[in-house]
């Protein structure tokens, strides 16, 4: 058997050293409940503080701004319901994540959904057509998980803002693998989730923009400024702080290292005279490819890639009856055919050069074999 090339960094990531490290004293020695008067709840409650401080840090935020969650489906439904629940209309995007989708289709009244062009971009103009003076809030992913297309997040906040509206951005692919501060883009609300970014898994957190008010997600205690009771998951916090400070330390090496890779791999298919379709955009997330094979099947590829120990994803999945086309290549308006033979590499930064080159012969082999 081949060692394990693991390449689906957008579905989760491996935790960090630092991260594990960070994590460990809080769940044997300093295990105390940062709530409790005495002297034992002084450590965790100084490290939530301090875990706090980082990642406002990381993203340009306020320490009172930042929530902690289980993740970026709970914070995107914290936001989204929110408005749905107290009867105002939200616009989101049609390539979003299902924990954005699917808690917008509760609204009775959903306008619709906002398009995006053949790269996943989310363009302004059909933003401004789009919303009206009913429109409470506009939800639009920063990067996306699929196809990597990074969006105007900028721009499309001001259009926000000019009629009024909220804006929440999903940034559960973004944060630590991109530059974000949340007063630059002018957002209102950011998800992200810890295991994205080389934390762990079930914890994540929201920023909520200071003097905005949100209906608390749990009732119950008053942790997380009454806000998200619930004891806190002191040692994943502590964890996610960790990882999301040295990802933003290494950012720009990150970069660099994850944009070889894609060299490296499509350099290795075009030596090979292997043709494909590149799906998003020029600047998508760095290391996410979305590519497609005309006329062969995606799900096939992903499985024999398994069984030579290479991790990747697909774009559509086959049921007994029939093969389901991703939302997002549909709103890409990809043809059926590259659809169906879409996969999705997406490289975390441990991967090596040696890891795309055995990547793209696996695959330059699977092809020809064809
Ligand atoms: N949003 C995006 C864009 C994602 O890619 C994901 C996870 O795949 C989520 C939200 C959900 O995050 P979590 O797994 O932390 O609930």
């Amino acid at each position: 058997m081949n060692k394990m090339i693991y390449a689906d960094n957008a579905a989760t990531t491996r935790l960090s050293d630092a991260a594990l490290q960070a994590m460990l004293p809080y769940m044997q020695s300093e295990y105390g409940n940062a709530s409790q008067p005495y002297s034992f709840a002084r450590a965790p409650k100084a490290a939530l503080a301090k875990a706090r401080e980082t990642i406002a840090k990381c993203i340009g935020a306020l320490p009172e701004e930042i929530y902690f969650t289980s993740g970026g489906t709970e914070s995107n439904n914290w936001v989204l319901r929110n408005i749905i629940f107290s009867g105002r209309e939200v616009l989101v995007s049609s390539i979003e994540h299902h924990s954005v989708l699917n808690a917008a289709k509760e609204a009775e009244i959903l306008d619709h959904y906002l398009p995006v062009n053949y790269e996943g971009i989310v363009s302004p103009t059909a933003l401004t057509s789009a919303i009206s003076d009913r429109t409470a809030l506009v939800s639009v992913m920063m990067a996306n998980n699929e196809i990597g297309t990074v969006e105007p997040i900028a721009e499309l906040a001001a259009i926000a803002h000019k009629h009024d509206c909220l804006f929440h951005t999903d940034a559960v692919q973004a944060v630590g693998h991109i530059d974000i501060n949340v007063h630059e883009l002018d957002v209102d609300f950011l998800s992200a989730s810890a295991h994205k970014f080389n934390g762990p898994k079930g914890v994540g957190f929201l920023y909520i923009r200071k003097g905005i008010t949100l209906d608390p997600l749990i009732l119950g205690g008053a942790q997380e400024s009454n806000m998200r009771a619930g004891t806190e998951n002191i040692a994943s916090i502590v964890a996610m702080a960790a990882a999301l400070e040295e990802n933003v330390i290494h950012l720009q090496e990150n970069k660099k290292h994850l944009r070889q890779l894609e060299e490296c791999f499509f350099a290795q298919l075009a030596g090979e005279g292997i043709k494909c379709h590149r799906n998003g955009a020029l600047s998508s997330i760095p290391g996410n490819i979305s590519v497609s094979f005309d006329g062969l099947s995606g799900e096939a590829i992903l499985h024999r890639l398994d069984l030579k120990g290479i991790m990747i994803s697909t774009g559509s999945a086959c049921d007994s009856k029939d093969t389901q086309i991703s939302h997002v290549l549909k709103a890409i308006n990809l043809s059926e055919s590259l659809a169906k033979g879409t996969i999705r590499i997406s490289f975390g930064k441990y991967n090596t050069q040696e890891d795309a080159i055995a990547i793209a012969k696996a695959l330059v082999q699977i092809i020809k074999a064809k």
